[in-house]
């Protein structure tokens, strides 16, 4: 089945829909962008997406697509168009196509923002095996820009970082700076300790995840202990548990970290536990 995507205000196969060579997003990475998942039909945790997605235009100054209120209706009608049980919904807004390149930012009154979304179509999403059994990690510096609050498409270096994880028989890369752990490539990092959640406090050094906000909020609800600070891979290495949260991967145990076992090698309870709860909470209160 060919996938319907949106482009500016159309509805289209994929295979038609085309964005302009003197896109911003194309040639300055100037874009923004959101996952939403979705399970069971329904988006998750769509109205912290959206406040994000307003909050990364206002940071950059970037003007909001013409369709910005609509963008609810537009994530369920290709959630139906392309029958998604369980999958992704992807969204990029950029400055737009002022029809030449320049670095200056373009005229919001004369050149309009481009706004793309697509569906990716991932049934299992929510019973992914991998989460029965954790995955590896290695750390890598962390030289990313330093607003990493805001969520661009700027995505070459934690591409490079999932690559190198790769390499190294791993799955994926968390990033260290100054000795700490930031986040992982495209994921927010945890450790436990004695009870504890243990994750980096927000600031501009990590993205804000949406699934941190909800994971967070359950385990307090849930009475367990949160500390809000950096960590060292040292301090993980000898945590009892790992692991990491993103839209699309909801709570995922992490099982080693730059070749040493995390507590028992397996998944912890803690992780497992909040992964249930989270899955249970966010199908509830799905739109
Ligand atoms: N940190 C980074 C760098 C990310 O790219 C992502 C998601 O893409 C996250 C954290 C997790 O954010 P969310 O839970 O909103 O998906």
């Amino acid at each position: 089945m060919t996938r319907t995507v949106y482009v500016n205000g159309e509805y289209l196969p994929e295979t038609e829909a085309k964005v302009s060579i003197f896109d911003r997003a194309f040639l300055m990475a100037d874009g923004v962008y959101e996952v939403t998942s979705v399970l069971g039909g329904k988006l998750i945790d769509f109205d912290g997406h959206l406040a994000r997605l307003e909050r990364s235009l206002t940071e950059l100054d970037m003007p909001k697509p013409k369709a910005f209120d609509e963008l609810l209706d537009i994530h369920r009608k290709l959630v139906e168009l392309n029958g998604i049980d369980e999958g992704m919904v992807y969204l990029q807004v950029t400055r737009g196509a002022p029809g030449d390149r320049d670095f200056a930012f373009p005229d919001p009154e004369t050149c309009e923002a481009t706004l793309v979304l697509f569906t990716q179509n991932k049934p299992g999403l929510a019973e992914n095996p991998v989460a029965k059994t954790g995955i590896k990690v290695i750390s890598i510096e962390d030289i990313r820009w330093g607003r990493r609050d805001i969520k661009t498409v700027q995505l070459l270096y934690p591409s490079m970082g999932k690559m190198m994880a790769k390499k190294a028989g791993c799955d994926d890369a968390w990033l260290v700076e100054d000795g700490f752990v930031t986040e992982g490539t495209s994921n927010n990092a945890y450790i436990v300790k004695d009870g504890t959640i243990i994750t980096r406090n927000l600031g501009t050094d990590i993205l804000h995840g949406i699934t941190r906000a909800a994971v967070l909020r359950f385990a307090r609800e849930a009475q367990m202990k949160v500390e809000e600070r950096p960590f060292t891979i040292a301090e993980a290495q000898g945590a009892d548990e790992a692991f990491y949260t993103s839209a699309s991967a909801f709570v995922m145990p992490v099982v080693e970290i730059d070749g040493e076992s995390i507590g028992t090698g397996k998944p912890g309870d803690v992780a497992t536990r909040l992964r249930e709860i989270y899955l249970e909470e966010s199908r509830k209160a799905g739109v």
